[in-house]
C-alpha cells in the first residue's frame, strides 16, 4: 500500500458528492486500502465509510480484492478500483500544441499522441483534426470505443460568459459561439466534458502523483496565464468558478488595454503573445527571427525562444523581463495562499520552462515573509506537457465514476 500517510484528510463540511469523490480518490492512490484505513486517513467515523463503500460496490466502481493481515480479529477486507477495462481520454484545447492521452480507468495514462494548436484556424478545422487525432489514438492502440468513458477537454476561457462559453476577444473571440462539447461529441460519438485549463493541470498533477500534495497551485500557461488552486485536495473555484485568473491581475496600471477591460494585466506582460508582440515590434529583432505579420504566432514565439536560447541579447532581455513578471505574480501567490508548492505547466513553458522556473525560484527565494517560515518549492509539473490532458481525463474518470457529482 502506498500514500499511508498519518494525517487524516478533513473531509467533513464537503457535499455527499464531493466526499464520495474524496473517498474514491483516497482509494485510488492508496492502490489497495481497508475500511478502518480510509475512516482513519479521512477522518470519517467508520460508519460513513461503511455506508460510502457500500455505495461503491453496489455501483461496481470498487471491488474488494482480498484482505490485509489479521490484527488480531477478522481480517479487514481491501478494497480498489474496478478498471474494468474502461478508458478515459483527456486532450487540451491548446493555441500552440494539442496533448491527447489515453488513459484507464484508474488514471493512468496508456498512451498519448499530439496534433496542431488550433492556432487562428477556423474552429471547424481546428475541430475536425482534434477528433482525426483522437481516431487515430484509438486506432494504434486498438481500443475498443465501447470502453470509453467520454472526452475531458480542458481549454481556456471564462465561465458563465453570456453565451457560457469562452469569451476571448483576443483569440477566442471566433470559439466563444461554438459549443465545443456538442462538436466534438458529433465528430467523435463521445461524450465530452469541458474544464478550465488550469485546473485541468491541477487536477493532472494531483492524479499523477502517488502522494499528492493536499495545497498547492498550478500556473498555466498556454496563450494566456491562469492558475488551478488545490486546496486541502479539491480545486478552490472562487463566486463564480473562475478562480485563479492571474492573468488578470495588474502588473502596470498604465500598461497596455488587456482583453478583459483592464489595463497591464499580467498576460500583457508575461504571456507567449505579449513576447511575441514585444519581438515583433522591434525591426532588427524580427528581422532576425526571419518572421513577418502573417507568421502564425506559436512558430514566432518558438523561433523567439531560440533566438533567446542562443543569446540574442535583445530576445533574452525580453524573455527574462517576462519571467520576471511572471515570478513577481508567483511570489505573490506564494503569499497571499501560504504556499510551498507551486507547479508550472503548459505549452507556454515549453522550450522556456527553466527560464520561467528560475525566475519564480529566485523570487520566492528572495520573498522573506514565507521564506523564514518554511521551504517553498517551485517546479516545472510532473506530467510535463501532458498534465492539463491527464487532469481532462480525471475530470472525465470523476464524472463517469461518480454521476452524481456537480461540476
Ligand atoms: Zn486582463
Amino acid at each position: 500500500m502506498t500514500g499511508t500517510t498519518e494525517t487524516p484528510q478533513t473531509l467533513r463540511g464537503r457535499s455527499s458528492a464531493e466526499t464520495r469523490s474524496a473517498v474514491l480518490d483516497l482509494i485510488r492512490t492508496s492502490g489497495e486500502i481497508s475500511r478502518v484505513d480510509l475512516a482513519r486517513r479521512s477522518a470519517l467515523t467508520e460508519a460513513t465509510i461503511s455506508k460510502i463503500v457500500k455505495d461503491l460496490l453496489s455501483a461496481g466502481l470498487v471491488i474488494q480484492s482480498g484482505f490485509a493481515q489479521s490484527t488480531g480479529g477478522k481480517r479487514p477486507a481491501l478494497l480498489r478500483l474496478n478498471g474494468g477495462g474502461a478508458h478515459a481520454i483527456g486532450l487540451t484545447l491548446d493555441f500552440h500544441r494539442c496533448v491527447i492521452v489515453l488513459c484507464a480507468a484508474d488514471g493512468t495514462e496508456l498512451a498519448r499522441s499530439e496534433a496542431q494548436g488550433t492556432g487562428f484556424d477556423e474552429p471547424a478545422v481546428a475541430l475536425d483534426r482534434l477528433a482525426a487525432a483522437v481516431d487515430a489514438l484509438l486506432t494504434r492502440e486498438q481500443v475498443d470505443r465501447a470502453s470509453i468513458i467520454g472526452i475531458g477537454v480542458a481549454s481556456a476561457g471564462r465561465r458563465g460568459s453570456p453565451l457560457g462559453g469562452v469569451v476571448d476577444t483576443s483569440f477566442f473571440d471566433v470559439w466563444e459561439p461554438v459549443p465545443v462539447e456538442a462538436e466534438l461529441e458529433r465528430r467523435t460519438g463521445l461524450d465530452v466534458v469541458r474544464e478550465n485549463d488550469a485546473d485541468c493541470a491541477a487536477l493532472g498533477e494531483y492524479w499523477s502523483s502517488q502522494e499528492p500534495a493536499r495545497d498547492f497551485v498550478a500556473v498555466y500557461m498556454s496563450h494566456g496565464i491562469g492558475c488551478g488552486i488545490v486546496i486541502n485536495g479539491a480545486i478552490y473555484r472562487g463566486a463564480s468558478g473562475n478562480a485563479g485568473e492571474i492573468g488578470h491581475t495588474t502588473v502596470d496600471p498604465d500598461g497596455l488595454p488587456c482583453w478583459c477591460g483592464s489595463r497591464g494585466c499580467l498576460e500583457t506582460v508575461a504571456s507567449p503573445r505579449a513576447i511575441v508582440r514585444e519581438a515583433l515590434a522591434d525591426d532588427a529583432l524580427r528581422a532576425r527571427l526571419g518572421v513577418d505579420e502573417g507568421t502564425p504566432t506559436d512558430q514566432v514565439y518558438g523561433r523567439f525562444l531560440g533566438l533567446a536560447a542562443d543569446g540574442d541579447p535583445l530576445a533574452s532581455a525580453i524573455l527574462d523581463r517576462a519571467a520576471a513578471h511572471f515570478a513577481a505574480a508567483v511570489g505573490a501567490l506564494v503569499n497571499t495562499l501560504d504556499l510551498d508548492l507551486v507547479v508550472l505547466a503548459g505549452s507556454g513553458f515549453a522550450g522556456a520552462g527553466e527560464v520561467f522556473l528560475e525566475a519564480a525560484r529566485r523570487r520566492v527565494a528572495a520573498t522573506a515573509f514565507m521564506r523564514e517560515l518554511h521551504p517553498i518549492t517551485v517546479r516545472l509539473a510532473h506530467a510535463g506537457a501532458e498534465t492539463a490532458a491527464l487532469g481532462a481525463a480525471s475530470v472525465v474518470l470523476q464524472r463517469g465514476l461518480t454521476p452524481h457529482r456537480s461540476a
